[in-house]
């Protein structure tokens, strides 16, 4: 039909991320107007569960009174300051310590920013930095991988590793490498274990670390379970035998937690769900359960000291975001990280899980579906012409777009990555509310699949 007032507006005014800008101006935006524990509601009133937790973040779900009073007491309070200059403010402080309390690694030290994005892209200052003060200047390229996503600046969009981040913005800038997925169903070789699979990429990492000579490789990033990526869970295999390539050759580990943090995967932090050792953290999104915009980097010992030290020669670490640490940010986090402390979000993620996991599992058997993973409260649907032969589509993401179509129209918000349907609801999700967001989904793929044939 005729585009409303709003959506002409819209369609006037903004310039959408990740959207098609020739069919957004055919069909309009999707207006959302308010939202209500695991729903949102659009502005014809109609309802939706949010399968994605909006983008992988509202972990409390919306219209939590608690953290509203937190942000709304805080806002009254002292609505800004910063950290420049050794300037401080209570919320700042007591986050960074809750932070340091949780983390799966003795952290020295938090830094703040306001995105995953600028967390990311300030891990890489902090590995060149310390290169630097350590007497190691050559040690600066970073070996992301192929499918990760670390965000979208210049450099965070370089570690990404997904084309269309990089496709006509020059990226990725040089001293960024990308080394393979760990996509088992996919990229296993035919008869090979995960165990053998986890090797041969641990393998390639080491190759491609020796090739590049050991003195120019400062780090390596990784998200627990890749998540824009398609939802792609390593075997337990992986990190293990990855780490043990980092150690030998001196390369930090980032963990990159902006999704995984704070519950996600059943534990505290994504590493403790994959044996990943970090050495330095990066987080986001359910640090704030999204209710304000906060990032952070968790450092430590080692690297901590390096910056002390400098600042005896250099000066003063030259870093720094006028909105990172905002104090919206940092009194929402804490009180988001007490809410998932005596609501125990992270027992009831282990107890969702597996009924979570249930229903994807019995979606695998559907004739669209060649594998069904998860970890915790976050999987995915791949996709498949013919799943038997772990096929995929001569046209990519048209088949998932399609899916993901059909499920809006049946209440459900969830995202299509490629062929992969992604979901990652809000982790105050309920069994009956998991029964509802799944109660469509066979019919959705039906509808796709009748389409795919078509
Ligand atoms: N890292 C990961 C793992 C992410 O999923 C994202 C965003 O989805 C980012 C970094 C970038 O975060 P932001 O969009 O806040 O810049």
């Amino acid at each position: 039909g005729p585009l409303s007032n709003a959506q002409t507006r819209d369609v006037e005014a903004l310039l959408h991320p990740y959207t098609n800008a020739v069919q957004h101006r055919k069909v309009g935006p999707h207006v959302i107007e308010r939202g209500e524990g695991v729903y949102v509601f659009d502005d014809s009133g109609k309802r939706y569960i949010e399968g994605m937790a909006g983008l992988w973040c509202a972990g409390l779900g919306f219209g939590d009174s608690e953290l509203i009073d937190a942000a709304k007491e805080q806002m009254g309070k002292l609505p800004y300051y910063h950290l420049f200059g050794g300037k401080s403010f209570e919320p700042a402080i007591e986050l960074a310590e809750k932070i340091k309390e949780l983390a799966p690694m003795p952290v020295s030290k938090v830094i703040y920013q306001s995105s995953g994005s600028e967390a990311n892209d300030t891990q890489v200052k902090l590995a060149w930095y310390y290169n630097n003060a350590r007497g190691k200047p050559e040690k600066k390229k970073i070996i992301s991988r192929v499918r990760g996503y670390h965000g979208v600046t210049i450099v965070s969009g370089s570690l990404t590793g997904l084309p269309y981040n990089h496709k006509r913005f020059d990226l990725p800038v040089d001293r960024i490498l990308h080394t393979g997925t760990p996509h088992f169903w996919r990229e296993g070789r035919d008869g090979e274990t995960e165990a053998e699979f986890s090797a041969r990429l641990a393998a390639e990492l080491d190759e491609m670390i020796i090739r590049e000579g050991p003195d120019t490789v400062a780090a390596f990033i990784a998200e627990p379970v890749m998540g824009a990526g398609g939802v792609l869970v390593p075997p337990a295999d992986y990190f293990p035998a990855i780490q043990a390539v980092l150690e030998r050759h001196d390369v930090l580990c980032i963990d990159d937690e902006v999704i995984c943090g704070f519950g996600r995967t059943g534990n505290w932090f994504g590493a403790e769900t994959f044996g990943m050792k970090p050495t330095s953290i990066s987080m986001a999104k359910q640090l704030t359960a999204a209710y304000a915009p906060l990032s952070a980097v968790a450092i430590n010992q080692d690297m901590a000291d390096a910056i002390e030290a400098q600042s005896g020669e250099v000066g003063t670490f030259g870093h720094g975001f006028t909105y990172g640490g905002h104090p919206l940010g940092c009194a929402v986090g804490v009180k988001t990280i007490e809410i998932y402390q005596r609501r125990d979000i992270v027992g009831h993620v282990r107890r969702m899980a597996p009924i979570f996991r249930a229903k994807l599992d019995a979606l695998a058997a559907h004739p669209l579906v060649g594998e069904a993973r998860a970890s915790g409260l976050m999987g995915g649907l791949e996709l498949s012409p013919d799943p038997a032969k772990k096929a995929a589509f001569c046209e990519p993401g048209k088949v998932g777009a399609y899916a993901a179509d059909e499920l809006l129209k049946r209440g459900v918000i969830s995202r299509a990555i490629g062929d992969t349907l992604a979901f990652c609801p809000p982790m105050v999700i309920t069994e009956a509310e998991i029964e509802e967001l799944f109660a469509p989904v066979e019919g959705a793929l039906d509808a796709a699949h009748a389409w795919a044939k078509a």
